[in-house]
Formats: C-alpha cells, structure tokens, sequence
C-alpha cells in the first residue's frame, strides 16, 4: 500500500490508475469495522480502491472534539493493508487548508436541518473538504455509511448540483452486538456512559416495530421514543425527528418508501447520532 502525503505526490500515483475505475473511501481515521465495511465493497467493485484519513478541522465547531479526536495511524495502516487498500491519502492540515484557505461549498437547505442545527458549520466543512477529495481523487465510485444519513444525503445532493462525475454508495449501519452503532467517538464512554448510549439504538428499534405494526404518526412516534430516552437521566436529547428521506422535509405520517428517523443525543460529553430509514438514500 501507498501512503502518500502531498497534492503532487497523490496527483502523479493517480496518473499510474488512468484506466481503471477507482473506489474512494474518505474517513477520519481510527477505523472500525464501519469503516472496513466500506472499503471491503469498494475492493469488490473496483480496480483499485483509495482511503484518505483526514480530521478536518473545518467540519468541528468551536469547543468540539477536534483536538481529541482519536487518532490511531499505525492500527489504521495495518488495518488497510491487510484489507488489501492500494493508497492511502494522509495528508497535514496545511496541506488541505493553506493559511489564505477561502472558499467552501455549501448545500443550503439540507445543511440547515437535523445535525446542522447544533451544528451550523458542520456540513459546509464536510462538504468542502469531499469536494476537494473528490477532485484530487477522481473516483468512480465513493462510500459512505448510512450511520451518517444525513451528511450522504447532502453529499448525494452536491455531486447532483455540481454534476460530479461519479456514484455515490451508501451502506449499511455496522453494530456492536450490543446493538451500538459504532463509531470512532464510542472510545470516549465510560462503561455506564456506553450502558447508557445504548438506549439510543433501543429506542429507534422500538420506533422500528411501532412502524411495522402500524403505526404512522409520528408525533406520537417521537414522544414515546423522547419519553424512553428520558428515563435516563444522564441523557442530554439533541433531537429526535422524522424527515422526508428525499428532502429532509418533516413527516406527519411515516412514508414507508421516503422515511428517516434520526437521533442524536450526548452522553456526558459524548455526542451519538443514530437512525433508521424506510426507503433508500
Ligand atoms: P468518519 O471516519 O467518522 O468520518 O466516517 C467515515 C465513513 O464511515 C463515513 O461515510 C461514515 O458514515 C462511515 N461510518 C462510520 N461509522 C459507521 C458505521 N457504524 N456503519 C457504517 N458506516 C459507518
């Protein structure tokens, strides 16, 4: 595997893949099997398949875990070579962002919603920083998990209003057996932090089950899951809601063919986001 660090030296490797297709996986690091997943696909529907790991500042607000982030390159390495990864793009912050770094790409309405209320810088840095990837990379085909519905879903909207040039791949939610999405931030639990967390992916399993019973409202929906999450009280709840999947619109009654059920809630300091979907992203 290549490990490459620099803009120049990532352009002439690309050069070397001219006429084979290329999966692109773009993550922070510190994987997990989440992550492997993705790349495990990408290795089967490609010639050649590209990870980066990059904590992007731009994505973290101010007192966010930026800093914290956990960070494993050694693990990650030995991780992606024994999957069978062909390069691995590492690059520094100031190879990313250069100090006079001055222009961002935004998709404006589905940013605004969901995680980007509390977190209203979010999605533009996620945005910006795929956008750059994509460029220097030029997949033919990028992974992305449903863990993070949303921000697949603002990207599937970039590459549509750019007209990008390449397909976009969600996968599937990868779980401990305990049912926790996992996630790089889960380092950050305490043992009855995690005992705690836990309720997240309980109540939209509930949700879950109303729906395939019957049940259609969704007001009534978020109040029995709100009511459950409430029960802990070391739970702080960001949002609970139910959203178009096409529009992140808000649904009075479940679309069994257009449904995301999200949810983020912290844990002590430990922000968790968790969903469900009925239909495709
Ligand atoms: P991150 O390193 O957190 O930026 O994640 C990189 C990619 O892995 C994103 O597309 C995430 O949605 C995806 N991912 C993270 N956790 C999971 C998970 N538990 N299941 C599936 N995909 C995941």
């Amino acid at each position: 595997m290549r490990i490459i660090k620099t803009i120049s030296g990532f352009r002439t490797e690309r050069k070397k893949y001219a006429n084979q297709t290329i999966g692109f996986i773009p993550t922070m690091g510190y994987l997990h099997q989440g992550h492997l997943c993705l790349i495990d696909q990408s290795i089967k529907e490609n010639d050649i398949t590209i990870v980066s790991i990059f904590v992007n500042p731009a994505q973290f607000g101010p007192g966010e875990d930026f800093n914290r982030y956990p960070r494993d390159l050694k693990t990650d390495t030995k991780h992606l070579k024994q999957r069978g990864v062909d390069v691995l793009f590492f690059p520094e912050n100031k190879t990313m962002y250069r100090d006079d770094f001055s222009t961002y790409v935004e998709v404006t309405d589905l940013g605004k919603v969901l995680c980007g209320k509390s977190r209203p810088t979010h999605f533009r840095g996620v945005t910006t920083v795929v956008l750059k990837l994509f460029n220097l990379v030029q997949p033919s085909m990028a992974y992305f998990g449903q863990k993070d519905a949303q921000q697949a879903i603002i990207i599937k909207k970039m590459v549509r209003d750019l007209d990008l040039d390449l397909h976009i791949r969600v996968m599937p939610i990868v779980r401990d057996e305990d049912g926790l999405a996992l996630s790089s931030r889960n380092r950050y639990l305490s043992a009855s932090d995690r005992r705690s967390a836990l309720l997240l992916s309980k109540v939209l399993e509930m949700a879950k089950k109303l729906i395939s019973d019957g049940q259609k409202d969704c007001s009534y929906l978020i109040e029995t899951m709100r009511n459950n999450l409430k029960a802990d009280s070391s739970i702080v709840i960001d949002y609970i809601e139910i959203v178009s999947l096409s529009h992140l619109r808000k649904l009075e009654k479940i679309n069994p063919k257009n449904t995301l059920v999200a949810a983020a809630i912290k844990v002590g300091t430990t922000r968790l986001i968790d969903n469900f979907i009925l239909g495709e992203i």
